[in-house]
Formats: C-alpha cells, sequence, structure tokens
C-alpha cells in the first residue's frame, strides 16, 4: 500500500515500429503443418486478432535498459540476486522506511518488498500495419549453433503504430526524468523490443508524448500552470522537450540508495 495519494501522473505516446518487430506468441502451432514456427504475439481487439507489445514486455525493457543506466547510483541488480533490500526479518517495518531504502530502481519499478509505483499498459496497434514472413537457419537453444538443415520460419510485423500509457502514483520527478531518458534511448535506437534484435528487429521510436498530472491537495499551484479543480489540481504538458523542463534540475548523479524522498511539484 503507498498510503495516501499525493499525485499521479499518466504518460501517454505512439510506438511507432522502425524495423521489423518479432514479439513471439508463447502458443504452439506444431499440430498444424501449414503454421509458420514462430508468429507475433496477438490478441482480440474488436474481435479480431491484432499485434499488441505487452506492457510486461515494456516494463523489463525499461527496467533492464534503467538498471545498466544507474547502476552507479546504487541500483541492484534483481536478475542476479543483488537485491537492495533482502526480504527477509531485517527489512524495514513500514512501507515508507522500506521505499526510502531502496535503490532508485526499486523505488520505481518495485521489488520483492516494494509495490512498482509504475504499470505500463499494454500497447495496441490501431494503423494499417503489414506482415512479413521471413525463413531462417534453425539455432539450436541449448548449443547457439544451426541445428543441421533445419529451418524456422516466423511472422513478424511492419509498419505499426501502438498506443501506449504509462501510469505512475506517487512519483519521484526523477522517475519522470528517468521514463523521459529511457523513451529517448528507445528512440535512438539502444533499448530495443522483442526478439532478433540482433538483427535489427526491435527498433521503435515515441511520438506525439503527453504527460497528464494530479496533485492532492488544496495548494495553490497556480504559479506552476495547475488548475484547481476542487480536491485537486491538474495539469497536461505536450511534448519530448516541454515535459523534459519540467524536471531538468533531476541530477541522476545525485541518486542513491536510501537518499531523500524529492518531494518538489513539477
Ligand atoms: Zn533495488
Amino acid at each position: 500500500m503507498f498510503g495516501k495519494l499525493k499525485n499521479e501522473a499518466i504518460l501517454t505516446f505512439d510506438i511507432v515500429t522502425q524495423s521489423p518487430l518479432y514479439i513471439r506468441e508463447g502458443t504452439d502451432n506444431s499440430l498444424d503443418p501449414s503454421a509458420v514456427d514462430g508468429k507475433y504475439m496477438t490478441t482480440y481487439k474488436d474481435g479480431k486478432l491484432e499485434p499488441f507489445i505487452p506492457g510486461t514486455s515494456l516494463k523489463g525493457a525499461f527496467r533492464s535498459r534503467a538498471e545498466r543506466v544507474l547502476r552507479n547510483n546504487g541500483a541492484c541488480d534483481i536478475i542476479n540476486r543483488h537485491e537492495c533490500i533482502p526480504n527477509n526479518k531485517l527489512k524495514p517495518r513500514t512501507g515508507q522506511e522500506r521505499y526510502k531504502k531502496s535503490c532508485p530502481i526499486c523505488r520505481l519499478f518495485g521489488s520483492n518488498v516494494i509495490k512498482s509505483r509504475v504499470s505500463f499498459s499494454d500497447a495496441y496497434v490501431f494503423n494499417e500495419y503489414k506482415v512479413g514472413q521471413r525463413t531462417c537457419v534453425a539455432i539450436d537453444r541449448i548449443t547457439g549453433s544451426a541445428k543441421g538443415s533445419a529451418l524456422y520460419s516466423f511472422e513478424y510485423i511492419e509498419d505499426a503504430v501502438f498506443k501506449e500509457k504509462i501510469a505512475l502514483q506517487n512519483f519521484e520527478p526523477y522517475q519522470i526524468k528517468l521514463l523521459l531518458y529511457l523513451i529517448e534511448e528507445m528512440n535512438e535506437g539502444f533499448l530495443t523490443l522483442g526478439g532478433l534484435t540482433s538483427k535489427g528487429f526491435g527498433c521503435v521510436k515515441a511520438e506525439n508524448l503527453e504527460l497528464k498530472i494530479k496533485q492532492y491537495g488544496k495548494d495553490d499551484l497556480s504559479s506552476k500552470n495547475y488548475e484547481f479543480k476542487d480536491y485537486y489540481n491538474a495539469k497536461n504538458v505536450k511534448g519530448f522537450d516541454e515535459i523534459s523542463k519540467l524536471v531538468s534540475y533531476v541530477d541522476f548523479t545525485k541518486l542513491k540508495r536510501d537518499g531523500d524522498i524529492d518531494e518538489q511539484t513539477i
């Protein structure tokens, strides 16, 4: 539990593919002789099977990139079991203390002792995308070498545009800055999605960024361009550069485990 709700933010953007995208469907079509070996992930939308990017895939890609970027700021390494707060008897008792003692990555993405403050929606396609098909030599998962002359055929998607929504609760300003930084890395091709990235797959760009913020309480925030609505203040900021200005003061090198909680209103 977060306790009191202080603020909320919603960051929306379009994910536009820049190269083929292959997020593999988990189901096995081996009983259907006409089926390809691998297919992009789909879900039913308006009664039709459409491609989508699972929110968990996006969150995973963002988290692992963030861990690399903030490695020198006390970020823990959950994959290699170096958690910043082990889930044992010695962990701090209150959620607030556990949050404060956590590294900047766990504070945002959550850990085994604190709940995540960010959620990534499943991103649904909303344009006329293309479906491509390729065949390559099958690679043995264990040895990493070619499986004799076995061929692997798969379907991927191209020229697709997806809509994504990232929601935050009780956020700190650095968390908005970190998400923007990761979006920039995505635009530059350092943060990729799905499989076959070594073949150039999975490059995407974020467009049409918009940030909606709500600050709860009756403070007068009109000097920060908020509009007062009964029991909260709200504002909308459009475009990467304008959103970046709100958090330009944040210095990543000052972030650390057990650091102060930044309660500044952006
Ligand atoms: Zn951590």
